[in-house]
């Protein structure tokens, strides 16, 4: 897929991995009955994954609830390894909205298995992603919400992040060299719940940015 962008250059960015990071507010560690974790929980999407939010995006079908997870996005635009925590906002192309769609039935079975997530969370499909925007001057106090047939699902703003952008950037990169084109999720506020075919799914980041979209069956 190519990238859309609002106001931004980021179509030279060819789309990389997506790493993940999984319990980055208590509320929503909580939520599932998992314990706030020491350190960031870091797992990858492939590029694979990614699909535009805007307009439709699919869900697999007769795999138990698929849960929307909002998160904000990051664009990285040049390399961080092993990097300064003061040096990585400034290799940030872009923010956006992204779903970390997660078939929480199959993840449930896994982690009780002690098995990978990636059956549940890295299927073709799995990262509807919003436009990009510049990145914000109050990257560290933005609300986002997301919206489900009118209704409001998930609230939640990067102040309650367990570790901030830039905590986690320099967290990844202690152990995986973010490129350019890599994204990374921030993690998902409280509320997380299943998607259905027909379902009006609506993203908003502050005022910055809106993404709506429908779900379609697979
Ligand atoms: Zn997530």
């Amino acid at each position: 897929m190519h990238y859309r962008s609002e106001s931004v250059s980021v179509s030279a960015l060819a789309p990389g991995k997506i790493v993940c990071v999984g319990r980055n507010y208590a509320e929503h560690a909580r939520e599932l009955g998992n314990s706030v974790p020491e350190s960031p929980v870091l797992f990858m999407k492939p590029n694979t994954s990614l699909c535009h939010w805007q307009d439709n995006f699919s869900i697999p079908n007769g795999r138990g609830e698929c849960h929307h997870e909002l998160e904000l996005a990051l664009l990285i635009k040049s390399p961080l390894s092993q990097a300064r925590e003061e040096d990585c906002l400034s290799a940030v192309a872009a923010v956006g909205l992204a779903l970390d769609l997660t078939l929480r039935d199959e993840q449930t079975q896994l982690k009780q298995a002690g098995k990978p997530w990636e059956m549940a969370k890295a299927f073709d499909g799995a990262c509807p992603i919003s436009a990009w925007i510049p990145v914000p001057e109050e990257l560290d106090s933005l609300t986002l919400e997301l919206v489900v047939n009118g209704q409001l699902r998930q609230r939640g703003n990067s102040a309650d992040m367990l570790w901030s952008p830039q905590q986690l950037l320099h967290y990844i990169s202690q152990f995986f060299t973010l490129n350019p084109g890599d994204i990374v999720l921030t993690g998902t506020p409280s509320g997380v719940a299943a998607l259905s075919p027909g379902d009006e799914v609506v993203g908003q980041l502050g005022d910055l940015l809106t993404v709506s979209g429908k779900v379609i069956n697979e």
